[in-house]
């Protein structure tokens, strides 16, 4: 294998939270490091009406583009890898990916999840146009339209009481599932009135990307405009695993406040850690992460006298003027 590249700091994952915290890292003046896979969520994205600064929305493959591009002005430099292990030597990452292997003083783990969609066959491509994962993101373009819930737990009654805020026409859909909410989320469906459809779905009917109706075993249909599901998700956490930092039973890699994981000089940002997986709420925990190893990389330059330049020759003294 080639020799290894070297980075004052590596982020592994160039998505919103990777990308906020280079940016801030290169800024800085640290030699920074971004492997990323591709495969960023908010490519799924086609108008992104929650971020701040763009009115009339933006699409998350351009946001993602116009984050590189700035990046790029404060000479990041990036590799399309995937990393697949990670090593603590000495005081050193090793990484080693598909492509070729890396070190770095300094690791951020910026990696996101994966959303685990509904097992319903033909659903793929309404991904972000009429199929979402994300009441917070998706629910205000779908107001007054007809909504389904995807799911059998706690998680999909409150997701469904939260979506009543934009629309009256809603059922729960548990695909097959014995209910599993408690007692009084059970008490909530009633108090509501939200019908619960308990058949399996065994396809759709959709005109392109835009479902039109849910198909039940027992050959009804249910017109919708668009699904909601909550079957959790994939939690892209195994570096973190391998560099024996804490992930909760969730699969969340656990941080602090700044972004620290429990190992030294390894940070964590975005949805791979207990955030709220929006865009922004990415982008913010990136930068507080860089702001966190750029003033980390400072003290050790300071407790081991090695700050990058000395003073020579001075600022000119002048006279004054007045
Ligand atoms: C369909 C859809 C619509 C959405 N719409 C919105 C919206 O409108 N508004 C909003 O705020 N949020 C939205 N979101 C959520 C949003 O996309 C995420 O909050 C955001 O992308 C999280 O940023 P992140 O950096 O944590 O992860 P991501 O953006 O997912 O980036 C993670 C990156 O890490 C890379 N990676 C992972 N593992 C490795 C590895 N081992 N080696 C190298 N690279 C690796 C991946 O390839 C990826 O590029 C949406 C999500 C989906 C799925």
């Amino acid at each position: 294998m080639a020799q290894s590249t070297t980075a004052e700091v590596i982020i592994v994952g160039g998505g919103l939270a990777g990308l906020s915290a280079a940016i801030y890292l290169g800024r800085a003046k640290r030699d920074t490091l971004v492997i990323d896979g591709g495969n960023s969520m908010a490519r799924w994205e086609p108008k992104v009406q929650n971020y701040l600064g763009f009115p009339q929305g933006i699409s998350g493959e351009e946001l993602l583009s116009r984050a590189r591009e700035q990046a790029r002005c404060y000479r990041v430099r990036f590799k399309r890898d995937r990393v697949v292990r990670g090593r603590i030597r000495g005081d050193h990452f090793s990484l080693r990916g598909e492509k070729g292997s890396y070190t770095s003083q300094r690791l951020l783990l910026a990696t996101g999840i994966f959303h685990i969609p509904p097992n319903i066959s033909g659903i793929q491509p309404c991904l972000g146009q009429s199929m979402f994962f994300c009441k917070d993101c998706d629910g205000y373009r779908v107001q007054g339209k007809a909504i389904a819930v995807y799911g059998w737990t706690n998680e999909a009654v409150d997701y469904a009481l939260a979506m009543l805020s934009y629309s009256s026409c809603l059922v729960i859909i548990t695909d097959g599932h014995t209910p599993r909410w408690n007692k009084q989320h059970a008490g909530w469906i009633r108090e509501y009135n939200i019908p619960v459809y308990s058949q399996p779905v065994t396809g759709i009917r959709k005109t392109r990307r835009q479902i039109r109706a849910l198909c039940l075993a027992d050959r009804s249909q249910i017109a919708v405009d668009a699904l909601f599901t909550t079957r959790g998700n994939i939690y892209f956490n195994k570096l973190a695993g391998d560099l024996g930092a804490k992930v909760n039973r969730n699969g969340e890699i656990a941080v602090d406040l700044e972004m620290r994981t429990t190992v030294p000089g390894l940070y964590a940002a975005g949805c791979v850690t207990p955030a709220n997986c929006q865009m922004i709420i990415a982008a913010g925990q990136g930068a507080t992460s860089a702001q966190a190893i750029n003033r980390d990389l400072f003290e050790e330059s300071l407790k081991t006298h090695s700050l990058r330049s000395r003073i020579h020759p001075p600022p000119k003294k002048m006279a004054h003027a007045g």
